[in-house]
């Protein structure tokens, strides 16, 4: 009975949990067209993102690179809810090859090792390359924090910090719109060469976005304390 309990069900519990992140073994998935840069997303270094495995919020290390969840659910864009199954499953990620949901001991191994990061699946000195390096210059993780962390802080923050934090939104913004003014790129591919937008992902530093006549201001949220708990 314990033998039988030991293997895979194919019950799609893990893959409705959530899409996985790639590792450089997977990069081959990329080349070979099975992963298209629609199909994923970019968590950029210093990004505040769920860890499925952890289960608990953290703060980026480094930069990685997963494979995109389905429109408002967790699940996996691969995975087909009428059969349970992987649409990809013959070529499915690493992660999902090593996962067993009775013995997590394997896929622990593997998580933080050797993560793919934008970078592996560029040509070298490509313009894609170029152009990411140059939005993740202007909106780096590692000063937004810094700026969100002085405002939340502050009653009332620093008209400078305000000031800047919304120069890297307008920066961010900007980036994206030239792009895909030039290139025509979806929103998806926008999501992995340029990560999630700040609009998006700074209600996890504790600040919401507004756009007003003035310019972008920021709201204080409840969201910073909550990740903390
Ligand atoms: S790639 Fe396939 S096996 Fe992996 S999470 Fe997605 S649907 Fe599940």
């Amino acid at each position: 009975m314990e033998k039988e309990n030991n293997r895979c069900q194919r019950c799609g519990t893990c893959c409705r949990k959530g899409p996985p992140g790639l590792h450089r073994l997977d990069k081959r998935l990329y080349e070979q067209g099975t992963l298209q840069k629609g199909h994923l997303l970019t968590l950029r270094q210093g990004e505040l993102v769920r860890d499925n495995v952890m289960d608990r919020t953290i703060r980026l290390s480094e930069e990685m690179v997963r494979i995109r969840s389905k429109s408002h659910e967790a699940a996996c864009i691969f995975f087909d809810g009428k059969t349970s199954g992987c649409q990809i499953y013959e070529s499915r990620p690493l992660e999902c090859r090593v996962l067993e949901c009775w013995d997590t001991s394997k896929i622990q191994q593997v998580y933080a090792e050797d993560r793919l990061t934008r970078a592996d699946l560029f040509l070298p000195d490509s313009a894609l390359g170029q152009i990411a390096d140059a939005h993740e210059h202007h909106c780096s993780y590692a000063r937004v924090a810094e700026l969100a962390d002085r405002i939340r802080a502050n009653a009332e923050p620093d008209k400078r910090d305000l000031q800047e934090l919304a120069g890297m939104v307008v920066q961010d913004l900007g980036i994206r719109k030239s792009f895909q003014d030039k290139t025509k790129a979806g929103d998806f591919v926008l999501e992995f060469l340029f990560g999630r937008s700040l609009v998006r992902t700074l209600p996890g530093f504790g600040l919401e976005v507004r756009e007003t006549e003035e310019g972008y201001r920021f709201l204080k949220t409840d969201a910073w304390d909550r990740h903390r708990k």
